[in-house]
């Protein structure tokens, strides 16, 4: 089977110093397994209020001005949608998928009175309130029953590997819960669009941010249920800003210079640093990149 990998920008900004490690580290994966390998850009724009007209676009030349050119023209997840709603129609005709009445104002009121924390690693956890029946409110999203779906399994801890962080753990339904798969507001959620769409692709490595590590756990569950392959995952380092936050469009990263080869090298020796890759001193994009594809292969040693 021929290596896939990709890299997955969602154009809610332009790309930074932090983004540019993923497309840079997903895009060494690709070129260290040969010359079948194919490296892919999907731009995950599923979340329409958030992306910005014309981002896709951007990020893409800023890609290309940096010599990142996908192998395959680029997909856009507005235009996956029956992927996915085939995917919710799988998972509800198996039981996997119900759906939920609740606002984040009923969930919280839930949590409260039953005294757990409204709030864990960041994100409530849901206490399954429509998990039996939507007690007479109007459906607002779908639900994957990781609850029910978990307890059909002997071991509740999902273990999974990451190639730099090795053996990762979560118990999904008990620190996350019941996670929507199609939002209240319209949107389809990240988690069932990625998995669908990394399935559909062919994707065999998924080389990202250890931000979203996280949400592996939980992907892999979807992965199961619906029957698809599991990628092999690599979660890059973080680039912090100066207050030792994660780096992110959010907090206003500055987007990357690419104006000249010369600035692009430099974003790209950046970037390159993060992952343990010495500075080059190219003149060109292109060169630069194929001066580090030996230097990933002794650090990551991915597979042909
Ligand atoms: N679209 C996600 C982001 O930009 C990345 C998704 C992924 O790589 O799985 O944060």
């Amino acid at each position: 089977m021929n290596a896939i990998g990709r890299f997955a920008p969602s154009p809610t900004g332009p790309l930074h110093a932090g983004s540019l490690v993923a497309a840079l580290a997903s895009w060494l994966d690709v070129r260290a397994r040969g010359s079948q390998a194919r490296w892919l850009v999907r731009i995950e724009d599923a979340d329409t209020e958030r992306c910005l007209p014309g981002m896709g676009e951007h990020i893409l030349s800023q890609l290309a001005d940096c010599s990142l050119l996908p192998d395959v023209p680029p997909v856009w997840q507005t235009q996956r949608g029956a992927l996915y709603a085939r995917a919710l129609e799988h998972l509800k005709a198996l039981q996997l998928a119900y759906p939920c009445g609740c606002s984040r104002k009923d969930i919280d009121e839930a949590l409260a009175q039953r005294g757990e924390p409204h709030h864990r690693h960041g994100e409530r956890v849901y206490p399954g309130t429509c998990r039996d029946g939507l007690h007479g409110k109007p459906p607002r999203a779908w639900r994957f029953a990781a609850e029910q779906y978990e307890a059909a399994r002997t071991s509740k801890r999902l273990c999974w590997s990451d190639r730099r962080l090795g053996c990762q753990y979560q118990d999904v339904a008990h620190e996350v819960g019941d996670f929507v798969l199609k939002r209240a507001d319209g949107p389809w959620a990240y988690q069932l669009a990625v998995v669908v769409d990394d399935a559909d692709q062919g994707v065999t490595d998924v080389v990202r941010g250890v931000d979203l590590a996280d949400n592996t756990a939980r992907q892999i569950l979807l992965q199961r249920a619906l029957g698809l392959p599991q990628p092999r995952y690599l979660h890059t380092p973080l680039v912090l800003g100066s207050d030792g936050e994660k780096l992110s469009k959010q907090n206003g990263a500055a987007p990357i210079d690419t104006a000249t080869p010369a600035a692009a090298v430099r974003a790209l020796n950046a970037a390159a640093q993060v992952l343990g890759l010495p500075a080059s001193n190219a003149s060109t994009p292109a060169e630069a990149l194929s001066g580090w594809v030996e230097g990933w292969r002794a650090l990551y040693n991915p597979r042909p």
